[in-house]
């Protein structure tokens, strides 16, 4: 008898009761529920964390955090009580096995990294970046990456209510940590905005925008409507995506009243537009999807937009098994109606070795899962190659197993590539974590790095 390799089973969704916190004992669910309550509560450094959790955390745990923040982190810390009550859900602050809890758990692990996490000999790959997909190089305006034909991404603001470890723009986004300082914009926000609302009238041939940042749940509200009008103004704009993590770390403030009739606004005259406006959120755990966040997902389908969907980052140590990527699609589809649509393979910033997977990990991954979801709901697994964008896992020209190698090409060229007679036919290179490489592929990238300069 041959076993299923996954067992569907449907879940309910459970808000985790934060007042097993003890610094949230006393919390009503007025308070609980209120967006402004919520980030006036961010844990943003240890001696907050404390107050949370009491005496629940080992002191080498927090250490271990300080730690990590002192040498290696490039986010801030940044927490919502939304999302850091889905760590260890099930496990009392008071239990002698809390802080193990805390250091398996897989929200931990993406949102609070500590240095015991990062992979000793490699904690950046030689060929990691801070910009590591060179969006600012194909910004056509400050914050607006053209780097696809038809569609562009607009980064109006450079701060979110929760700050990922991982963060692929971590060069941007956030306060400066101890060892990353970050990119400023240059331009004030107002002249920044209306001079991508000016390229998207000139440029036509753009027909969708990712209205991203940062996090748009930090923009206040009047500020986003208006840009997201002035988007629907513009006769060749046909889709358009608003990119908010918010919407599972801070479902309170796609839930707040001005938030919910703003949208409706917007839903309104995109449908009389005939315009696709969606939300895309960013889940990478089955826990965070809460009846809180399925609430939020429910108001904005009551407002009228045309989807939600999910874009996940692919973490090692968080989602990367096909039960827990799984157990994650049916969260988000069956407890949320969000639909899963990507998970990206964590980007080639520098210390996130620990968390990447090798491509060939990835390929396995998305074979694993399929046949399980419905196909409109089956997530692809993508690589966002450098200077080329995102490619399915399967689509790679060629890979070198043993230097951990994949090579890509690509069917479209940029303005960078605007007389480049070789961009359709050159193999851009993306990178497998050395770490997981055979000896004599670690033993070769070893040599690389005595040979400053020299990249694959
Ligand atoms: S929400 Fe997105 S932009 Fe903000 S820190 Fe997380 S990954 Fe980065």
């Amino acid at each position: 008898m041959v076993e299923q390799p996954y067992q569907y089973r449907r879940r309910e969704l459970a808000e985790p009761d934060w007042r097993r916190l003890p610094g949230w004992a006393g919390v009503t669910a007025a308070e609980w529920e209120s967006a402004q309550w919520q980030r006036a509560h961010c844990v943003k450094n240890t001696r907050q964390l404390r107050a949370v959790v009491g005496g629940g955390l080992r002191e080498d745990f927090l250490a271990d955090l300080e730690r990590d923040q002192r040498e290696q982190a490039t986010m801030s810390m940044l927490i919502p009580p939304q999302m850091l009550n889905t760590i260890a859900p099930d496990v009392p602050a008071s239990c002698a096995s809390f802080t193990d809890a805390w250091y398996a758990d897989p929200v931990r692990r993406y949102m609070l990294p500590v240095f015991s996490d990062r992979e000793p000999q490699w904690p950046s790959h030689p060929c990691a970046q801070r910009d590591s997909l060179h969006e600012a190089e194909m910004w056509a305006v400050e914050g607006l990456t053209h780097r696809y034909p038809t569609k562009v991404l607009a980064e109006l603001l450079p701060t979110c209510p929760q700050y990922c470890g991982h963060c692929t723009r971590m060069d941007l986004v956030g306060n400066p940590t101890a060892t990353v300082d970050k990119h400023k914009f240059g331009l004030a926000r107002e002249d920044r905005l209306a001079a991508m609302l000016d390229y998207l009238r000139r440029t036509p041939g753009v027909r969708d925008v990712v209205v991203s940042g940062g996090d748009v749940a930090n923009l206040p509200w009047p500020r986003l409507e208006s840009f997201v009008s002035a988007l629907l103004e513009i006769e060749s704009v046909r889709d358009i995506r608003l990119a908010s993590k918010a919407l599972m770390g801070l479902p309170q403030h796609w839930l707040s009243a001005q938030v919910q009739a703003g949208m409706a606004r917007l839903a309104t005259t995109a449908r009389s537009r005939g315009v696709s406006l969606a939300i895309h959120t960013h889940v990478n755990a089955a826990q965070s999807v809460t009846p809180l966040v399925a609430s939020a997902a429910r108001a904005m389908f009551e407002a009228g937009v045309r989807d939600v969907r999910n874009q996940g980052v692919l973490l090692r140590g968080v989602n990367a098994s096909a039960s827990r990527l799984l157990d994650l699609c049916f969260a988000l589809l069956d407890g949320a109606g969000i639909m899963p649509y990507y998970f990206y393979m964590c980007d080639m910033i520098p210390g996130a070795e620990h968390w990447r997977v090798t491509l060939g990990e990835a390929q396995d991954l998305q074979s694993a899962m399929m046949g399980y979801l419905p196909g409109y709901a089956t997530p692809r697994l993508v690589c966002d190659v450098p200077y080329v964008g995102k490619r399915w896992v399967h689509q790679a020209a060629r890979h070198d197993t043993t230097r951990g190698i994949s090579y890509w090409t690509k069917n479209y060229v940029t303005a960078l590539e605007s007389g480049d007679d070789l961009a359709l036919s050159r193999e851009y290179p993306y990178y497998d974590p050395v770490h997981l490489l055979p000896a004599d592929g670690q033993e070769w990238w070893r040599a690389q790095a005595r040979r400053p300069g020299l990249v694959a």
